[in-house]
């Protein structure tokens, strides 16, 4: 356990280029419970949040049910764009997404605000696939399930010495801190190459066997360079398909890891997903509160640039069908 747990931290520090001073802590429950956890040891008293699809509201919503802080400052845009963070004294962190795995949106990751405030970023979809300079952010924040193509229930952080100090801080304060939400004790544990209590062994196994082959094919760079390539394949095809459309206007803000793409109302989504499930081809649906009708492309580095050609091939196969059936 222990190997695998300094496997993991010492490949992450590797992949991610981190920074003199910075740490990688981890434990169990997911981005999801980073949440929590950040809203009680890394949040002091008020937050700004990006709000623009599913996972960025929730963080949100998590800070704005907390009695011990203040309202945050949301700022919100509507779903396949990404809204402006902007530098405001009144808060202490800025929390921001660098994928909203929602509605297919990458967002820049850049340093904002004044000395001593936080930068929080939830890189769960984009951790390992999209570039990043981790000097920029205090606490870069994912789940092992996209990019590292592992299973879910383990979060990882990779943390400045500013987030390491005010976790510290707000530890010694009089605010109460779960054990299990305590980033101080996970990050006891953490530079022990344990975690607080019995991590899920499997998904680190999975994650570090996925890591690790990232690594030995060139890193980051090349992850993300493999990522582009798939979705110019796919943003291609939809641009070129008479009954495909790109989702995200921008072509800059359009994820290089999750494609959503809006398919003519005689395309219907459900019916092309139903059929490609049948033959072997899963897990393309549109995230349904979106409401759209539309397919949602992951494209994560375990996906070869080559399947995502046979995907669009298979897309236009069954579409070519569908679409004739609908129109008699
Ligand atoms: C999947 C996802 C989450 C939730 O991750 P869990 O491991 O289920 O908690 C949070 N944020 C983003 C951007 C995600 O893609």
């Amino acid at each position: 356990m222990r190997q695998l747990v300094g496997r993991l931290r010492s490949g992450l520090s590797q992949l991610f280029s981190l920074p003199e001073g910075y740490e990688v802590a981890l434990g169990n429950g997911g981005a999801t419970l980073f949440w929590d956890l950040a809203s009680l040891c890394l949040i002091e008293r008020r937050s700004q949040h990006l709000a623009f699809g599913e996972f960025s509201a929730k963080f949100a919503q998590v800070v704005q049910s907390a009695p011990h802080l203040a309202a945050p400052e949301v700022i919100e845009s509507a779903p396949g764009t990404c809204p402006q963070p902007h530098p405001d004294e009144d808060v202490d962190a800025y929390c921001l997404t660098h994928n909203e795995t929602s509605t297919g949106v990458q967002c820049k990751v850049l340093r904002i605000g004044f000395p001593g405030q936080l930068v929080l970023v939830d890189g769960t979809s984009a951790a390992g696939g999209l570039p990043l300079e981790a000097g920029s952010v205090d606490a870069y924040y994912f789940s092992p399930q996209k990019c590292f193509a592992a299973d879910g229930g383990i979060w990882v952080a990779l943390l400045s010495p500013a987030a390491v100090e005010r976790s510290a801080r707000i530890g010694s304060t009089s605010r109460w801190i779960p054990s299990s939400l305590d980033l101080n004790l996970a990050l006891q544990n953490s530079r022990l190459d344990q975690t607080y209590n019995t991590p899920a062994v499997a998904t680190l196994f999975l994650f570090v066997q996925q890591l690790e082959w990232i690594l030995d094919q060139g890193g980051l760079s090349w992850a993300a360079a493999r990522c582009r390539q798939s979705a110019s394949i796919v943003y291609g095809w939809a641009d070129r398909a008479a009954y495909a459309t790109p989702f995200v206007q921008d072509p800059d803000q359009r994820s290089p890891v999750v494609a959503t793409i809006d398919l003519s109302p005689e395309v219907p989504a459900p019916e092309i997903s139903k059929v490609l499930r049948r033959n072997g081809i899963v897990d393309i649906d549109g995230y349904r509160k979106l409401g759209r009708n539309q397919l949602r492309i992951g494209l994560f580095p375990a996906v070869d640039p080559e399947d995502a050609t046979r995907l669009t091939q298979a897309l236009d196969w069954v579409a070519e069908r569908v679409g004739v059936t609908n129109h008699v």
